[in-house]
């Protein structure tokens, strides 16, 4: 059923059970991957606060919650690449095994400027899981992006917490501008 979020058209791309299967996937793959590491998970706000949530909760193995906030939207539908610093990390991550978790990987320049920053703060490795990936819209290969949730064309989504000018976060489905 297509939905009408202030000025704009929305219909339906990823349902709430795929994404739980998918994320549950994802969840039982770290516990694999980083076995043993007592890794810190650094959860990037707002956008992806409902897939953090849900992720984190198919971890079994030892493991720290962060967050950091940015954003490089401001209200529109196109990618800015202006990224404002909301709040700064504040975990100590030198010699830690860190995993970004992002709501979805567009430009790939906040992503970018992210990993520049903590790679700063000499972490012992730096990885990060996308929910969503934009392939055709990604302008910086990005080697430390080891898990993505779904490959989706070069449209702009909201819902499950991805908003269009604040609203929409609270959907549970993914859906795509019509
Ligand atoms: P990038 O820096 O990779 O171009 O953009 C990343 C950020 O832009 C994401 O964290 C997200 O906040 C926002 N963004 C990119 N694409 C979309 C989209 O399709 N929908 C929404 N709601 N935000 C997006």
């Amino acid at each position: 059923m297509k939905i009408k979020i202030a000025d704009l058209e929305f219909e339906p791309l990823i349902s709430a059970d795929i994404i739980e299967e998918r994320t549950r996937a994802i969840g039982q793959q770290l516990n694999v991957d980083f076995a043993g590491s007592i890794p810190v998970f650094v959860g990037v706000l707002n956008g992806s606060f409902l897939f953090i949530a849900d992720l984190i909760k198919q971890i079994d193995i030892p493991c720290e919650i962060a967050f950091t906030k940015l954003a490089s939207y401001y209200g529109g539908t196109t990618s800015k690449l202006k990224i404002r610093d909301d709040i700064d990390l504040i975990v100590d991550i030198k010699g830690r095994d860190v995993l970004i978790i992002e709501d979805i990987v567009d430009t790939g320049n906040t992503l970018h400027y992210l990993l520049d920053k903590l790679k700063q703060r000499n972490p012992a490795s730096i990885k990060v899981c996308s929910l969503l990936l934009k392939p055709a819209a990604l302008t910086n290969q990005i080697d430390e992006l080891k898990y993505v949730g779904f490959e989706i064309e070069n449209e702009f989504v909201v819902g499950y917490g991805l908003d269009y000018q604040e609203m929409g976060r609270n959907l549970r489905d993914i859906y795509k501008k019509v």
